[in-house]
């Protein structure tokens, strides 16, 4: 056991000295480990480049029924820039200091790829076959957004030939006992508004100025707004996902102080859970409107819900991680992702899809300094996983 588990211990590290880090990445040497380690274990392994720079690396566990939805365990491979001067270690070297691993990447998500990888290599040794193919995937980009990496495979005839059932992804660390797993995100949206209006001499006070428009529009988002910040502060129940986030991140427009402009600009990037969507969205088509006439939205980031991963009795692979957890004593704590991550991608085109990190009673430090995880937590994550696969991969009742 000490053994295996060093082993583990040292593929992670190995793994976390990859500086993979943006911008501009090398997944290189990346693609290289990860096949060093597929043979390790004896596991096929394809590298599918959705860009001749971006490599998609999958590695097959194969079940006894390929003919069943496999399960799909996904991470990214890439990391956000660090703060070098800000680390009390090197952030690509790895060390490790009362228990914890320092390294970009620890919490989020380099652990959970080879804590997949790892569990199948334990499922092996133990003689456990599983029913279901099980699809081990490292995708490029997912902290520029994923658009050259999973939402270009999930468009791609490779893709396709895996038939998915559910895919597993990255949640974050949770500072309580329980574990936080994604169902769902909130929609982006990213727009500008233009007021047009009268124009003249900045001395007098005209009315219908885009001024006075610009100034309605502002405060009715703020309005909104404030109580968006009251209800999540009031209420220890609701959570960072459930609200609607709103910030004014532009406003342009005049061309010298003694004139009034014709049309002024403000722009709004907003995150609004899916089931709010409708109602914002009239809200703020009607502040438009109320805001007086020629006041036009300009969208710039559109998106539409994705369906949401159902948590009730019609979601077999729900009801099988949640025998697990039962079996295995611990909590899962459904939220919705109050970010982005790339399980929206299978969302959108109908996979259920968790965001799910083992990672709990830690201090979420991802995209912080000092990121790290504990040893211990590390390796009960392989054990989490050993259980989950093995439940999912075994699930026969229907082909969902
Ligand atoms: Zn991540």
């Amino acid at each position: 056991m000490e053994q295996i588990n060093d082993l583990a211990l040292k593929n992670f590290r190995e793994y976390l000295r990859i500086p993979s880090v943006h911008p501009n990445v090398n997944y290189n040497d990346c693609v290289k480990f990860l096949k060093q380690l597929a043979e390790d274990i004896d596991l096929p392994i394809e590298v599918i480049r959705v860009k001749p720079t971006k490599p998609v690396v999958l590695i097959t566990w194969k079940g006894e029924r390929p003919d069943l939805p496999s399960i799909l365990l996904n991470s990214h491979m890439d990391v956000v820039p660090v703060f070098e001067d800000k680390w009390k270690y090197k952030p690509f070297a790895a060390d490790i200091d009362n228990g914890k691993i320092y390294a970009r990447g620890s919490q989020d998500m380099k652990s959970i790829g080879i804590q997949y990888l790892e569990a199948i290599r334990r499922l092996k040794i133990k003689g456990n076959i599983c029913k279901r193919n099980v699809h081990v995937c490292f995708v490029p980009d997912e902290e520029i957004g994923g658009e050259e990496g999973m939402k270009l495979f999930v468009q791609s005839e490779e893709f396709k030939k895996l038939n998915v059932g559910v895919s597993f992804d990255e949640s974050y660390a949770s500072r309580t006992n329980e574990f936080v797993v994604f169902y769902d995100e909130r929609v982006c949206r990213q727009f500008s508004i233009h007021c047009k209006g009268a124009s003249g001499h900045g001395s007098f006070l005209l009315e219908n100025t885009p001024g006075e428009k610009i100034t309605y529009i502002l405060n009715k988002f703020y309005e909104f707004r404030d109580s968006q910040r009251e209800l999540l502060k009031s209420n220890i129940h609701i959570e960072r996902g459930q609200v609607t986030t709103i910030n004014c991140t532009r406003i342009s427009g005049g061309v010298q102080d003694n004139v009034i402009p014709c049309e002024m600009t403000i722009s709004f990037d907003c995150r609004v859970p899916s089931s709010n969507l409708e109602t914002f969205e009239k809200m703020m088509n009607q502040w438009c409107k109320d805001a007086g006439e020629d006041c036009d939205i300009e969208y710039h980031q559109k998106n539409y819900p994705a369906s949401q991963t159902k948590l009730d009795d019609s979601n077999i692979y729900w009801k099988a991680f949640e025998r697990v957890s039962m079996q295995m004593g611990f909590k899962l704590k459904p939220e919705i992702c109050p970010g982005t991550t790339d399980s929206r991608y299978l969302r959108q085109i109908g996979i259920p899809a968790f965001g799910f990190s083992p990672i709990n009673n830690t201090v979420p430090l991802l995209h912080a300094h000092n990121e790290f995880l504990r040893v211990e937590t590390f390796l009960k994550g392989i054990d989490v996983y050993c259980s989950v696969i093995y439940e999912l991969a075994n699930i026969v009742e229907n082909n969902y």
